[in-house]
């Protein structure tokens, strides 16, 4: 008894203090060390052990005239109370909302208010499409089915059968809320039963079984910008999943693969194909069509004396850049094919060309040979 601070000392107060006075002292002592907000702070609790106790005597006139004559010894046969006897708080934080100052202490799981039942955003949805390299380069709209969350339209989201309503939730009586005494402090959480809303549903709602929700497909537009490129992400506002109780929908993402391309092979914003030409057209050269990304075939010139594996570049027959103007090119890698099968003529041309080829070769070498 003898080490025990004064009760006016403990709440920072004036021996003439007015009741309300003493309360607001309190109140603000107690914010600051109730335990859930000090966790593991043994000084803290001290202290607001010791707050609740100065105030306990203090906000009775009868305990608070005793304790002003005799001191500790005056109230020591209340010893003991502020030990979890004081069950009500609410003369203290009846003017707070109990969920604001309390959310702090017991994190999301606890909400406050008058047992609102808060609208969420709902969720968003991923959707992967397939398109082709075609699709892809000239851009395209595509409908797609989404099965998704909707407002259940038999009930319209109430959850409740035809004809049917809600009850009053026995376990919180409306009130979405539950008191419980923690300690010596009273608080409130959310009803366990009914989840704050006050009521339950007794008739749940046969095509949604009482949440207020049905899967649906939608067909959705989605519209595939030309250029567009693998794993790229098109975002389509709101068109996700519906909130639950009521709040806004999520976002769809659409995210877009491109097929493989049996012709063309994409490097960023240009394409490489590989074409087929015969020996004497490398030779001697000409004109060739060639198959582009746009589907009509463009004329392409093979210059006498192409190699094999020479590339051309036709400029701006490439993939459009995305969200911008141009295109980028179309490679086309020259392969000079060896013909399998011939025919006699054929052959006796063929070795004809040999033979005043290597005479040509031959003569050639002779004469560097011979200086
Ligand atoms: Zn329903
Ligand atoms: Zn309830």
């Amino acid at each position: 008894m003898a080490n025990k601070r004064d009760y006016y000392e403990v709440l920072g107060v004036q021996k003439s203090a007015p009741e309300d006075e003493i309360k607001q002292a309190y109140r603000k002592l107690a914010l600051k060390y109730h335990p859930d907000r000090n966790r593991g702070n043994a000084e803290a609790e001290e202290k607001f052990k010791e707050a609740t106790e100065a105030y306990e005597v203090l906000r009775d006139p009868k305990k608070r005239a005793q304790y002003d004559k005799f001191g500790h010894e005056g109230v020591a046969g209340f010893e003991g109370f502020g030990r979890g006897a004081y069950s009500d708080f609410s003369d203290i934080f009846g003017d707070f909302d109990l969920g604001d100052i309390f959310e702090g202490f017991f994190g999301a799981g606890f909400s406050g208010g008058g047992g609102r039942k808060k609208a969420r955003r709902g969720a968003d949805i991923q959707y992967d499409l397939t398109i082709t390299l075609e699709e892809a380069a000239s851009g395209k709209e595509v409908q797609i089915e989404v099965p998704r969350h909707e407002t259940c339209s038999t009930c319209n989201g109430a959850g409740t059968s035809a004809g049917t309503k809600p009850s009053v939730c026995p376990v919180c009586n409306g009130a979405g809320q539950i008191r419980q005494t923690q300690g010596f402090f009273s608080i409130s959480q959310t009803c366990y039963k009914c989840r704050g809303a006050g009521k339950i549903i007794t008739n749940p709602c046969k095509t949604c079984g009482g949440n207020g929700l049905e899967v649906k497909t939608r067909k959705i537009t989605v519209k595939i910008p030309a250029g567009v490129e693998s794993g790229s992400r098109l975002k389509i506002s709101g068109e996700g999943e519906q909130g639950p109780g009521g709040g806004v929908r999520g976002d769809l993402y659409v995210f877009i693969h491109i097929k493989k391309h049996q012709v063309f092979e994409r490097h960023g914003n240009d394409i490489l194909n590989i074409i087929d030409i015969s020996f004497p057209l490398a030779c001697l050269g000409g004109e060739i069509e060639v198959p582009t990304i746009m589907g009509k075939k463009a004329k392409m010139k093979i210059p006498p004396g192409t190699d094999n594996g020479h590339i051309f570049r036709m400029k701006g027959n490439g993939i459009p850049y995305l969200g911008s103007y141009g295109r980028g090119d179309q490679l086309v890698k020259v392969n000079i094919y060896v013909p399998k099968k011939l025919t006699p003529r054929q052959k006796e041309l063929l070795k004809e060309f040999s033979q005043i080829d290597e005479e040509k070769v031959g003569s050639a070498k002779r004469q560097f040979y011979s200086e």
